[in-house]
């Protein structure tokens, strides 16, 4: 299909062909070679990431007919691991286990054998402290601390305002603060709502999958009875049964679990007939923000500390995010949020890639041009199939999570990270959320 880009740009020409055909999405050609569709189902879920995922493992024992019609050639959606060289697994969507105290996806990494690194994450560290000494970052912490209690303080009235009036006047960590939200809510605090920042459920430990998050939905999708390179363009739920028009045919269903990114609804690429006007507003106050990553080789591994990290800079907002070494690999992984991740994907394939350099050659000497070899980059606001990152509720929206999540009709479900009360934007809250939505629907079926 053309004008699709794919979501991870691998930045090597050997490997860029095969990336592209199995990013981009739906592909005439490959349809030959697909089994068909089912005319009939008794349920039908939308989208095969976390949430389709945990939905198709709730219903797997319910003896019920199931189809996961899913427009990539891949399931994992927002979770995606690629091995960026036969040494480095690149986890270029989700990659901590947030809250993993509390996160379904450690019990299920043991089922399946996914070992887990309990290591605590770097981010609040500077390694060799360069461009960012000990005491500067502590003062920067009661800054960010004080921030998020005065945000917590003024949600507890009810009210709804943009996080960014509770930065205080003049602060100079102010810009650096707005940078931290680019990589949690992927936007600046201006569009964050306080009430959803205050809803969100952050137990404050994470950990990881040594082997990639996005290999681990991978496997938790493999037994899963899916139709990849299924695009689904309409849902048109006027009839006795819902009927599912997709790239690959219709289809007729009891019921539907829809479970694409907010984005998707809000701009009506996936429509639905009759419209259901307060799926698309709820889904506009929840839209996806920015985050992307890059995957950068390092020669001479041995000169950084194992998971260290470094913040290209202090004093603004544009600035990237690095983590050192991850699980003692010799790469860089880059993390960049909100507006300046969307000019480096709109400056194009590499922009990424050159940014990371520029800042890590900044703090480390130029020396570390020649050390550090572009492997991969995130393109998520791109991807036609994801367009973002993860959502934010827009202030003044925060109740828009619980409009999304609730049922049509008896016979519409709704499921995905935005419609998680308290683990939204994650990867574990998509799954819940996908397992919720299974459990409304068999409710249903048992009540009629
Ligand atoms: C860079 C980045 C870093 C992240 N880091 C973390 C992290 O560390 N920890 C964490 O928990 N979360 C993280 N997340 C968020 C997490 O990945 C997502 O919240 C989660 O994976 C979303 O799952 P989902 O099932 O709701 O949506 P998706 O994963 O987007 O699944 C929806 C599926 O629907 C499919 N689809 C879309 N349109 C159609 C259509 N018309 N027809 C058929 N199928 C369609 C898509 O292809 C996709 O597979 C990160 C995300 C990104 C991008």
């Amino acid at each position: 299909m053309a004008g699709l880009v794919p979501a991870i740009h691998v930045l090597d020409t050997e490997k860029k062909d095969v990336d592209a055909r199995h990013e981009a999405g739906h592909d005439g050609k490959i349809d030959d070679l697909m089994p068909s569709l089912p005319s009939s189902v008794d349920i039908a879920i939308i989208g095969a990431g976390a949430a389709g995922l945990g939905a198709a493992n709730a219903l797997k024992d319910s003896g019920l007919s199931v189809i996961v019609l899913e427009a990539r050639m891949r399931v994992g959606g927002r979770g995606h691991t690629i091995m960026a060289t036969p040494d480095i697994a690149f986890d270029a969507g989700c990659g901590w286990l947030h809250s993993a105290d509390k996160n379904s996806f450690v019990e299920i990494a043991g089922q399946l054998n996914f070992a887990i690194d309990k290591t605590r994450p770097p981010w609040r560290e500077q390694s060799f402290d360069t461009g960012f000494p000990l005491a500067e970052r502590m003062d920067f912490i009661k800054a960010l601390d004080a921030f998020y209690d005065r945000a917590e303080e003024a949600a507890k009235s009810g009210r709804d305002s943009a996080a960014n009036s509770y930065l205080e006047p003049g602060n100079r960590w102010n810009p650096m603060i707005d940078a931290i939200s680019t990589y949690v809510n992927g936007c600046e605090l201006d569009q964050v709502s306080i009430q959803d920042m205050d809803a969100y459920e952050d137990s404050e430990i994470n950990w990881r999958i040594r082997r990639g998050y996005g290999a681990l939905m991978a496997a938790y999708g493999a037994h899963c009875p899916l139709a990849l390179n299924t695009q689904v363009t309409l849902i048109d739920h006027s009839g006795k049964r819902v009927r599912i028009e997709t790239s690959r045919g219709t289809l007729a269903a009891s019921k539907v679990i829809v479970t694409v990114p907010t984005n998707l609804i809000a701009d009506e690429s996936i429509r639905f007939h009759p419209p259901l006007p307060a799926k698309v507003d709820a889904a506009r106050g929840l839209p996806l923000g920015l985050a992307d990553k890059v995957m950068l080789a390092l020669e001479d591994p041995d000169a950084l500390p194992k998971d260290g990290n470094l913040r290209g800079a202090t004093m603004r907002t544009a600035m990237g995010s690095f983590h050192l070494r991850p699980f003692g690999q010799p790469c860089i992984e880059g993390f960049f949020g909100g507006s300046f991740a969307q000019a480096l994907e709109d400056a194009g394939s590499g922009a990424l890639a050159a940014e990371a350099i520029d800042e890590i050659a900044s703090l480390l000497g130029s020396d570390f041009r020649r050390k550090l070899k572009p492997l991969a980059e995130s393109r998520w606001s791109h991807d036609p199939f994801a367009r973002g990152s993860y959502s934010h509720a827009l202030p003044g929206h925060a109740g828009d999570r619980a409009v999304l999540a609730v049922p049509v009709d008896g016979r519409l479900f709704f499921a995905g990270e935005a419609t998680s009360p308290n683990f939204f934007s994650t990867a574990h809250g998509a799954r819940d959320s996908g397992e919720r939505a299974a459990e409304e629907v068999v409710a249903m079926l048992t009540k009629s």
